[in-house]
């Protein structure tokens, strides 16, 4: 028989993907340049060359790659140099080549003081593989599982909770700095609370989650763990952890709260999203860490993830601590929030990652998301984030196009100041 909730997940695309799909017809219809398309997180920048580069010499046989070593050592190229072609299309160990584990730990110690062994990385297929197989690691499949959740979120970690057979429970934000409503996260913390997910710097709104924040989070969950006696996990979800704006201390999660995961993706840093690389990170201090790693794993088998894409997993040792030209979208992010604020929309200011979080012009973000398609201006509406009243503008697109959308912006605005 079929799955009925999974045919609904095929049949009703996300609202992003729904309207990526109007966005081809509108374009087809008015042309490329007239369509205003800010509606995926599809990086509009290429990736730096030495991913190319790398990718080019490990197929050539790893010839030259001695100049380009970023952050590991002799033995590593001694071990690529041996590699052939069935190695680098081969299948690897389950949890990742350990020399590539390795080079992770060891960037991650010297970057954040991490304090890790490749034994507690396990590569995934980006971040969205990371976080379905951390979801079923650290729930029991018990329908009255709760998974929290910050409002704004990712609109797919609502798909993976309930693929885990837990339930998701929002908590509010504070509207003004967009971190979340620590009171209503206090009280929706239950005995029933396995996992918090964090995604900070935050899809949809930009916002960077500071020091201060991340630390009363950590209290608050020490203190309920106390009160449950049980753990209750953070999955900290950090695609967008080298997309940092401002001048502001990325708190990196494991050093901060013992019961943590981390899942990370090379997807926007480096912009791969169509190679689906990234790893998880277990806490090495976490209570039973061994198990928790053991349970990925085995959640990682379960699922059929088999193992990480392997020429990718060879590359990333030399280009760990690289980015795409990030500068762009910091400009991006520059001209479209000047822009908008300009002609009298309310705009949530970014710190990081590549979207505006925008208020919507009426009470309905989905009618306020509609009319702007008669602009063709493709925003999101923000019912799909878990908060109603805003739109996103996924800002991932050429300076050009930012550019060229401003005046439709302004015809938009002032089309329901006219209402009024
Ligand atoms: N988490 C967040 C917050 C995202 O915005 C995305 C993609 O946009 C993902 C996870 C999934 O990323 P990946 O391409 O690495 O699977």
């Amino acid at each position: 028989m079929i799955n009925v909730e999974m045919r609904q997940y095929g049949k009703e695309r996300s609202a992003i993907r729904e309207l990526f799909e109007k966005g081809k017809v509108l374009k087809e219809k008015y042309g490329e340049s007239n369509v205003f398309d800010f509606s995926l997180g599809n990086p509009s920048i290429p990736c730096p060359e030495i991913v190319n580069n790398t990718l080019i010499n490990l197929l050539k046989n790893a010839k030259n790659l001695d100049n380009n070593i970023s952050s590991f050592d002799a033995n590593y190229i001694n071990k690529y140099r041996k590699l052939s072609s069935t190695d680098l299309h081969g299948y690897s160990s389950a949890q990742g080549d350990k020399l590539v584990r390795d080079a992770i730990s060891a960037y991650l110690n010297k970057t954040y003081d991490a304090d890790t062994t490749s034994d507690f990385i396990y590569l995934t297929s980006g971040a969205a593989a990371g976080l379905t197989i951390s979801l079923k690691a650290l729930t029991n499949g018990n329908v009255n599982e709760e998974v929290i959740v910050f409002a704004p979120f990712f609109p797919e970690y609502t798909v993976f909770i309930k693929n885990a057979n837990a339930k998701p429970i929002i908590v509010e934000p504070d509207y003004e700095t967009f971190y979340p409503d620590l009171n209503d996260f206090k009280n929706k913390i239950t005995k029933n609370t396995s996992v918090v997910i964090i995604n900070s710097p935050n899809n949809p709104t930009g916002a960077l989650y500071n020091e201060q924040t991340i630390i009363d989070i950590c209290n608050i969950l020490k203190e309920k763990e106390r009160e449950y006696n049980h753990p209750i996990y953070i999955i900290s979800d950090e695609p967008y952890r080298e997309l940092i704006y401002v001048d502001k201390k990325y708190p990196f999660i494991t050093n901060y709260y013992n019961n943590s995961i981390i899942t990370y993706s090379f997807s926007k840093s480096l912009s791969l999203p169509g190679e689906r690389i990234g790893y998880i990170l277990v806490n090495k201090n976490a209570t039973d860490a061994i198990d928790i790693y053991s349970a990925v794993c085995g959640s990682g088998r379960s699922l059929g993830y088999v193992c990480a894409p392997t020429l990718f997993q060879y590359s990333i040792p030399y280009v760990l601590g690289f980015t795409s030209d990030t500068s762009v979208y910091k400009n991006n992010a520059k001209i479209f929030y000047d822009e908008l604020t300009k002609i009298g929309y309310k705009v949530i200011k970014p710190d990081g990652a590549f979207y505006l979080f925008v208020k919507s012009l009426c009470d309905d973000d989905k009618e306020f998301s509609n009319k702007a398609l008669e602009y063709n201006l493709l925003i999101v509406p923000s019912e799909s984030f878990g908060i109603k009243g805003y739109i996103r503008i996924a800002y991932c697109v050429s300076e050009k196009q930012i550019k060229a959308s401003i005046p439709k912006f302004n015809e938009l605005y002032q089309y329901y100041k006219n209402c009024k």
